[in-house]
């Protein structure tokens, strides 16, 4: 195996395990949010999809008029996070963290995609240069 292509694979590697630390720790600080730890024995705390209303669920589902004065938009990443901050209406520090977090896994996902390119890209030539399809 070339250099290249080992590098290439460490690369999907790191990003593969800092999605997946990152998952774990998102899922450690939704579980500290006060709601989390609230027994969820009415229906009203969870959605369709049987996920728990934490502040940082109601903050991503948050819906208010659009500027244009036609329908509603959701909350923008800024809007997001001031949502979750102290004094206001979601404030809970374990689902800003939570939130911080997953801005992080954002990034590297998109990091993970760009390692996985460059793997198919390596195999893609490789192919070429036995005389395979491309
Ligand atoms: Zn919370």
């Amino acid at each position: 195996m070339s250099s290249k292509a080992l590098s290439a694979i460490i690369r999907h590697e790191l990003a593969a395990q800092e999605v997946a630390a990152l998952t774990r720790r998102i899922g450690v600080k939704l579980g500290h949010c006060p709601i989390s730890r609230t027994p969820a024995d009415n229906e009203w705390m969870l959605d369709e999809k049987g996920r728990l209303k934490t502040h940082l669920w109601q903050a991503f589902n948050h819906r208010e008029p659009s500027d244009c004065g036609y329908g509603e938009v959701g909350l923008g990443e800024d809007g997001i996070a001031d949502a979750l901050s102290r004094g206001s209406e979601f404030a809970c520090r374990h689902c800003k963290r939570a939130y911080q977090l997953i801005l992080r896994r954002k990034k590297a996902r998109q990091e993970l995609g760009n390692a996985r390119r460059a793997i198919r890209t390596i195999g893609r030539f490789a192919l070429a240069a036995q005389g395979g399809a491309q």
